[in-house]
């Protein structure tokens, strides 16, 4: 791997990593760690999600305002239209520019009965993604980006749906698709295809998802829509009681994921970071990314 890039610039690649509010104070101390140690790999920016049914509403900006204050990072804030009026909405956005953040991650949302029911917009609010990225455009300038299914959201009938949900988006003033994860890269470059075929150019960058767990990445990976290929499986059985081997794995198929989208080209990584920096800090290491400090002193 190191041969790919012997340079440690770092500057070949466009870094994000995807954090979600803690819910306790242990969790929230980890979660400050990981912000830390990350910002010193300098990302091109960092999310933050938005709880189901905007739980989170105000944990999600007390993190992304503290992000914008406290750290040389572009916090990106993932927002949904659940639940929620336009002006509600609005108001949050209001207040997202006013604390300096300028990058909305804009998504329709589960419904709040459940993944797999049907979404029922709120009378008031939005009514759908690309809805509600025409309501941040028109508000304020902000920089926008949106979700996206390889594998085919699961209320979508074909990928061609999704394509042409992305393409609304797009039309809508979107500049960047984030892809759901996927462990099969060739699901990555055949959607890639699709989307370029019918002109799409904007970059549609591939969400990676580290197993930590694997049961309950397979858990959501079932209601998202991802597939868990037999091999991955394979990869982690008789692991359920072995923490240190299944980590190791972990990183290990993370690590061939991520070279395997780099050698054909794939220059931008997002990251499911589940709030932790060891694992993506190795990965972004082997691309070559290092700290601030590091290249400093070369
Ligand atoms: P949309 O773009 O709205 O739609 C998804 C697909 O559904 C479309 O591709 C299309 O095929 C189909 N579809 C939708 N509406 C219609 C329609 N009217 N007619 C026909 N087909 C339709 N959830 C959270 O609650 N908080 C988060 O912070 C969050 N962050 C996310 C980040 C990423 C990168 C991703 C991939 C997902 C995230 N989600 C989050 C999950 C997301 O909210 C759910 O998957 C939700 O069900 C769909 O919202 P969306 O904006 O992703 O999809």
């Amino acid at each position: 791997f190191n041969a790919l890039h012997p340079t440690a610039s770092g500057t070949r690649f466009n870094i994000s990593y995807e954090f979600f509010p803690p819910k306790t104070a242990e969790m929230e101390t980890q979660l400050w760690a990981s912000v830390k140690r990350l910002e010193a790999l300098r990302p091109h920016f960092v999310s933050v999600t938005y709880g189901a049914g905007g739980s989170t509403r105000e944990r999600t900006h007390a993190i992304v305002a503290r992000i914008a204050r406290e750290t040389i990072m572009k916090p990106a804030a993932h927002l949904t239209c659940v639940s929620s009026s336009k002006e509600e909405i609005d108001e949050i956005l209001r207040a997202y520019w006013e604390a300096g953040v300028r990058h909305i991650v804009a998504l329709r949302g589960d419904p709040p009965t459940g993944v797999g029911t049907v979404f029922e917009p709120n009378p008031k609010g939005y009514a759908s993604s690309s809805d509600l990225v025409n309501g941040i455009r028109r508000l304020h300038d902000f920089e926008i980006s949106v979700s996206t299914y390889p594998e085919g959201h699961p209320e979508s009938r074909s990928i061609e749906q999704d394509l042409d949900a992305l393409q609304a988006k797009i039309d809508a003033g979107a500049t960047r698709a984030i892809t759901q994860f996927f462990f099969d890269n060739d699901v990555y470059f055949r959607f890639l295809d699709k989307a370029r075929a019918r002109g799409i150019t904007i970059p549609i960058v591939p969400g990676i998802m580290p197993i930590r767990n694997f049961k309950q990445v397979a858990n959501f990976a079932a209601k998202a829509g991802a597939s868990v290929p037999r091999w991955v499986a394979e990869r982690f059985d008789g692991l359920d009681e072995d923490q240190e081997t299944r980590a190791l794995v972990a990183a290990t198929t993370a690590v061939e994921q991520v070279m395997g989208l780099a050698r054909a080209g794939v220059e931008e990584f997002h990251f499911y970071t589940n709030n932790r920096a060891d694992m993506v800090f190795a990965i972004c290491h082997l691309l070559g990314v290092r700290p601030l400090r590091e290249k400093a002193d070369a």
